[in-house]
């Protein structure tokens, strides 16, 4: 395949409620190939998750265009876009990624059926990658934010998706959980899966193949 797993073009957003408008993205280009991990820094307040939620389809820019796998994104319809997500994408947001009602393990197993995914054999292996073996049988409220944040990370690569895209992934975990999730990251990226990751800590932004600094929703050059 030769296009590029994930293209943005000249991404705008802007928000307005009431008198107040805000610009969140002002012509936001990125290009990702296959195996590569791009790390996106910058400030609160400039852009990085609406440009993930953009990235990922979840949100509509109001410019631009998205397209993943050479597929276009944005401006499609809701059921589409969730077609093209579930088949590429694998999302990690700060919050919200796993449902409450199901324990981890279930949670990973939801997501495999939605997206008609047979290999299942290797769940328990990215379990234990990841480190958090012992909790797959814990629901999401038994979680540390760390244990969280990496069961929702084994969601996200549950399906061994072409693109993942995570929000702040390693906020909230220790140095050696750290170093252990950006190996099994490195791994993911050698064997095609190409990566967003938002993050303010180093160690992400050392294994990344680039790293883009946000500002005011446009590229700091
Ligand atoms: P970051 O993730 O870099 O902290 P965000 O993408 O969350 O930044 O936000 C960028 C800007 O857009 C901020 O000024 C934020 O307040 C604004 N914003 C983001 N989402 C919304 C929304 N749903 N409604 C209104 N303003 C928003
Ligand atoms: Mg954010």
């Amino acid at each position: 395949m030769t296009a590029p797993r994930l293209t943005a073009d000249s991404l705008y957003r802007f928000f307005r409620a009431g008198e107040e408008e805000t610009f969140a993205l002002q012509g936001v280009g990125l290009q990702v190939e296959k195996g590569e991990i791009v790390a996106v820094t910058g400030p609160s307040g400039s852009g990085k998750t609406t440009l993930l939620s953009c990235l990922a389809g979840l949100d509509e820019p109001d410019g631009g265009t998205v397209h993943v796998a050479g597929e276009r994104l944005s401006h499609q319809q809701e059921h589409l876009r969730s077609r093209l997500r579930a088949r590429y994408i694998g999302v990690l947001f700060q919050s919200g990624n796993l449902l409450e009602h199901l324990t981890v393990r279930d949670n990973i197993r939801l997501v495999q059926g939605l997206s008609g995914s047979a290999d299942r054999s290797g769940v328990r292996e990215l379990l234990r990658d990841i480190g958090i073996a012992p909790r797959a049988g814990a629901l999401p409220r038994q979680l540390s934010g760390g244990e969280a944040a990496r069961a929702g990370l084994a969601v996200a690569l549950a399906n061994n998706p072409a693109v993942l895209l995570a929000d702040e992934l390693t906020g909230e975990v220790d140095g050696e959980t750290e170093r252990r999730v950006l190996a099994l990251l490195r791994e993911r990226a050698r064997a095609g899966t190409a990566m967003v990751l938002v993050t303010h800590s180093r160690a992400v932004a050392a294994v990344a193949d680039r790293v883009l600094r946000l500002r005011d929703g446009r590229w700091v050059r």
